[in-house]
């Protein structure tokens, strides 16, 4: 992996048993972000977007040495700017790619994306980053969504959202594909920082 970079994952099951998200893993859910994923109606993409929240309080609890509960996270739309929906923000300082200033420390980077069953959490010491994840559909070349993730994640980084210019922020990042591991099947993934 890349110099203060990290990158976590986790798949639903489709046992409830066997889902990761068990009781202690659930109680790191704020009231805050329970309120904004109230939003997101269907079953399935609700325990998909709780865990991605999960691992991303996890994440920046273990970088920033607080309890899941301290991570001083939000949410911002880079297109309307409203709280409730949009990219995660760690810190009280705005700026692009989930940048915040923690505590005089240096600025955490935070990404989160979800496809099919997965959620993704990229994290970054070294400025804003961006991640993006797919699933390939059956009988489609993997090859063909690389660039489309790839893409993604450079727009998170630069946080021009899906109205962005893609050229311009690929040019802005340095964009790698990722290997998540151990490899979930028929997935592509892709991490961008910001230059
Ligand atoms: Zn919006």
């Amino acid at each position: 992996m890349l110099p203060g970079v990290s990158v976590r994952w986790a798949s639903l099951s489709p046992r409830p048993q066997q889902s990761p998200l068990t009781a202690e893993w659930r109680s790191s859910l704020a009231p805050s972000d329970a309120v904004r994923l109230r939003a997101v109606r269907h079953p399935r993409q609700h325990a998909l977007s709780v865990l991605a929240v999960v691992l991303l309080r996890l994440e920046a609890a273990g970088a920033l040495g607080v309890e899941p509960l301290e991570v001083p996270l939000r949410w911002e739309c880079p297109g309307c700017g409203a709280p409730d929906h949009g990219r995660p923000l760690v810190g009280g300082g705005g700026g692009v790619g989930g940048v915040g200033g923690v505590g005089g420390g240096a600025p955490l980077g935070v990404s989160v994306a979800h496809a099919g069953d997965l959620a993704v959490v990229a994290m970054s010491t070294a400025g804003p980053v961006g991640v993006d994840v797919e699933v390939v559909p059956d009988g489609q070349d993997p090859a063909d969504l690389r660039s489309w993730v790839r893409s993604e994640a450079a727009l998170k980084a630069t946080g021009e959202g899906l109205a962005g210019d893609a050229a311009a922020s690929q040019a802005a990042c340095a964009v790698h594909d990722l290997a998540l591991a151990p490899a979930p099947p028929g997935v592509v993934a892709a991490l961008a920082l910001l230059h």
